[in-house]
Formats: C-alpha cells, sequence, structure tokens
C-alpha cells in the first residue's frame, strides 16, 4: 500500500492545496493531511479550526485523512508507514525553503522522500498569506478559497 503525507500549516486552506491534495491523492492508495500545530508560528486559525475547514473540504475524497500531530513530520510519517511526503511548488522563491526542509528530512530519516507537485498555472500565485491579507481589506476571495473558508475568514474579519 503506498501512502503519502502532505505537511503544511493550512491557515487557511486555499485553492492552490486542494489542487495539490487531489493530485497527490491519485498517487497514493492513501494520502494523510498533516495539519501542523506549531506553537511558534503565529496563525490566524486555531488548529481546531484548520482542521474543521480541511476536513470539510475534503470530505468526497475517500482516500485522503485530516490529521495532526505533535512528532517532528517524519517521524509521523514512520508512524503511519509513509515513505513519501508530498510538497507543493510555486515560484523559484519556494524552492531554497523547500530544499532546505527536504534535505534537512532526508537528514533525519533517509527511508522518507520528499516528492514536489509543481503548482498549476492558475494557482501560483495563490498562498494562505495572499488570502488573509485580500480578506483582511474586505476584498472578494471567493476564487481562491472555498465557500467554507470565504466565511470562516469573512466572520475573522468581521
Ligand atoms: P508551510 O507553513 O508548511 O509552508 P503551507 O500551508 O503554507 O505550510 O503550505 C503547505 C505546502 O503547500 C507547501 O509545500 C507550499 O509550498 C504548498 N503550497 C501552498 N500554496 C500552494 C499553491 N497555491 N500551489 C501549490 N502549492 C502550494
Amino acid at each position: 500500500m503506498k501512502i503519502g503525507v502532505y505537511p503544511g500549516t493550512f491557515d487557511p486552506v486555499t485553492n492552490g492545496h486542494l489542487d495539490i491534495i487531489k493530485r497527490a491523492s491519485q498517487l497514493f492508495d492513501k494520502l494523510y493531511v498533516l495539519v501542523s500545530n506549531n506553537i511558534n508560528k503565529t496563525t490566524l486559525f486555531t488548529i481546531d479550526e484548520r482542521l474543521h475547514l480541511l476536513k470539510e473540504t475534503l470530505k468526497e475524497l475517500t482516500n485522503v485523512e485530516v490529521v495532526t500531530s505533535n512528532l517532528l513530520t517524519v517521524e509521523y510519517a514512520k508512524s503511519i508507514n509513509a515513505n513519501v511526503m508530498i510538497r507543493g511548488l510555486r515560484m523559484v522563491s519556494d524552492f531554497e525553503y523547500e530544499l532546505q526542509m527536504a534535505t534537512l528530512n532526508k537528514c533525519l530519516n533517509d527511508q522518507i522522500e520528499t516528492i514536489f507537485i509543481m503548482s498549476s498555472h492558475e494557482y501560483s500565485f495563490l498562498s494562505s498569506s495572499s488570502v488573509k491579507e485580500i480578506a483582511k481589506f474586505n476584498g472578494d476571495v471567493s476564487q481562491f478559497v472555498p465557500q467554507i473558508v470565504e466565511k470562516a475568514l469573512y466572520d475573522k474579519y468581521h
């Protein structure tokens, strides 16, 4: 059984993340979307809110499970027998950070491979932070996020 993990902050999930999740779900028997609960990172949405938004958005994808864990990502992957981690790549600017993370993770556990999926061109400019910025100033984010996320953003800022 091929098991993959797609880790991220998902603060909040965007259509760019969803595109990666849908495409990755076709490559694995089971895909875990791992929502990081990093207390050093300030997030707009709580861990429970981020989990809820992802679970609601992904409920039709039967081989995808949304989870969180306090373990290091490689440790979590090992604990569920996943040997592949997925990351999305948008622009060249993502590359340096992602290369660093992938290399570090490889040092921590060389049995786990990081595989990158290139963003579809329509989402290559899209990030959770830009969506939050637009929503904060009352802009229309409906083309960038699922409806439930649009509503959650509205509720946060109004
Ligand atoms: P993190 O804080 O771990 O970078 P994010 O939720 O911002 O968490 O992103 C998780 C992963 O999804 C990262 O690999 C990021 O590059 C990727 N990603 C984010 N937005 C997009 C997008 N629009 N298209 C493709 N990949 C994306």
